[in-house]
């Protein structure tokens, strides 16, 4: 009668181990941190806007570029050699 009674308690006792780790596994994934998306690649690097030198016809980046203001308009050059050339 008494082995009875352990094997019941033995049973409640796993049905609850069993319980307290379901509610576990159920509260688990809903909270688990979410994958941060690696980057596929490096980032990009802006494309620096290009001038096209009037002069020699070579694009030079608007950074570097020799600036000029002909009529209104600002040309670009590649060097102040080629600006010279231009105005001349
Ligand atoms: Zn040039």
């Amino acid at each position: 009668m008494k082995s009875v009674l352990i094997l019941i308690a033995v049973f409640f006792i796993v049905r609850a181990l069993k319980n307290s780790l379901e509610a576990k596994k159920q509260m688990k994934a809903p909270s688990a941190p979410p994958q941060p998306k690696e980057p596929t690649g490096p980032p990009r690097e802006k494309a620096e806007e290009m001038a096209l030198d009037p002069v020699c016809g070579s694009y030079v980046p608007l950074s570097s570029a020799v600036k000029s203001t002909d009529s209104g308009k600002t040309v670009y050059f590649c060097s102040e050699d080629c600006r010279g050339r231009y105005e001349s």
